[in-house]
């Protein structure tokens, strides 16, 4: 009897040896598995998130497209892996989602992603209140081609408080428009290089440049602290003499690249393109990109701000070599030449959309007529282009669609 009991024992013992050998076996073969072949899941019942673990935990590269619904929302719709279908780690894996969209929201506030958008020409910003000046409000110059820092103060607040926000000339060249739902963008160029546009000071003991915070960029750093939404960015166009601070002008560039700015081309001596020979166009163009490169390579922008506005007529027998040319066996390219204009320009998705003559508004006072910024902002109420807040979509009210250009490869939505 005890011997039997024993033999039961043993037996149970290599039936439970054994089962643990086949669990083992079991849980290695699927690790190996998982570990060969990857086998996708439908990720249509998964939420955005779900699916973002997963395509961490198997190292994918996510990419994300949207598209707009009103009734589903955070909804996956496609993917480009089939579900059931072997991938490997490091594969892409490109999901469209639903997102919900509203449109009472969009008429609260009348979005408008056709409508007209202000490009600020400045030049020379010094520092004075307006009662220093003898022109009217802060014209630093009876045509207040030159402001006070004041007056440039109370633009910039004007701005924000009317819910403008700053984006790159080259990103609006280029269809890009990123502002929040409501706000409309707004864009800062300042031609001529003064030296009062970024006065350095010195360095610090660091070897960081100084910055008087009178001039025209420390006071743009300044609103970029006071307000971080405000999205504080500008171009400035340069001749030779950069921004006429020999010991500094290199370190200049570099800076502001370095702080979200732009570097563009207003010609090597502030020339009169119109006035001028083919060749002597190129080499006036040519030259300053030469010196662009030299400092801050590949990252200028091909946009020139035309000295005196001239010519001012794309008819102008030189206005191709002005958007293209060669100088010392480099070619060069301008994708716009910036007109001394007047009024606001518009929407890049709108038919009428020129992106290689665009028109500027001069940043002047003269009692709200012949197009100062006072004048130029009241007619923006009914025009300005208002937006969606969303990136990858261009929204406007049904009405204004005949409007739209007709090469647009992005999704409108018409409310
Ligand atoms: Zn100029």
């Amino acid at each position: 009897m005890v011997m039997k009991k024993n033999v039961k024992k043993i037996m149970r013992l290599i039936l439970f040896f054994f089962l643990l050998v086949f669990i083992f076996f079991l849980i290695n073969n699927y690790i190996k598995k998982e570990a060969d072949d990857l086998f996708m899941v439908d990720l249509t019942n998964y939420s955005l998130s779900e699916v973002k673990n997963y395509a961490k935990r198997y190292e994918l590269k996510l990419k994300i497209n949207y598209t707009y619904s009103k009734i589903d929302k955070d909804k996956i719709i496609s993917q480009n892996i089939k579900p059931k279908a072997k991938f490997a780690r490091g594969d892409y894996l490109e999901v469209t989602v639903v997102k919900e969209i509203d449109d009472k929201l969009w008429a609260k506030y009348q979005v408008n992603e056709l409508g007209m958008v202000p490009i600020m020409m400045y030049h020379g910003i010094f520092n004075l209140n307006n009662s220093d000046v003898v022109y009217t409000g802060g014209n630093v110059d009876s045509d207040g081609y030159n402001r006070t820092t004041e007056a440039f103060i109370n633009d910039l607040e004007m701005f924000y408080q009317n819910d403008y926000r700053m984006i790159r000339l080259n990103d609006y060249i280029n269809s890009e428009i990123d502002v929040p739902l409501g706000t409309s963008p707004i864009i800062l160029t300042f031609d001529d290089g003064a030296r009062n546009n970024i006065n350095v000071l010195g360095y610090d003991k660091k070897g960081n440049l100084i910055i008087d915070p009178n001039s025209a960029v420390g006071i743009l750093e300044h609103f970029k602290k006071k307000y971080p939404d405000f999205q504080v960015t500008a171009t400035f166009f340069l001749n030779a003499g950069l921004f006429n601070q020999p010991q500094y002008n290199e370190d200049i560039l570099k800076w502001l690249i370095k702080n979200g700015y732009d570097i563009g081309n207003h010609t090597k001596n502030h020339d009169n393109l119109s006035k001028m020979t083919k060749d002597e166009v190129m080499m006036s163009i040519g030259y300053m990109y030469q010196l662009f490169e030299e400092i801050i390579p590949n990252q200028y922008v091909n946009i020139i701000s035309l000295p005196f506005g001239l010519p001012d007529s794309k008819n102008h027998q030189h206005f191709p070599y002005i958007l293209g040319g060669t100088y010392h066996n480099t070619e060069y390219q301008n994708l716009t030449a910036l007109r001394v204009g007047w009024d606001a320009d518009y929407s890049p998705y709108h038919q009428a959309f020129d992106c290689t003559y665009l028109k500027r508004i001069r940043a002047w006072d003269n009692n709200g007529v012949d197009f100062d910024i006072e004048m130029v902002f009241n007619n923006l109420k009914q025009t300005r282009y208002i937006s969606s807040g969303l990136k990858d979509v261009i929204v406007i009210p049904k009405e204004k669609s005949p409007n739209l250009a007709s090469d647009l490869n992005m999704e409108v939505i018409e409310y």
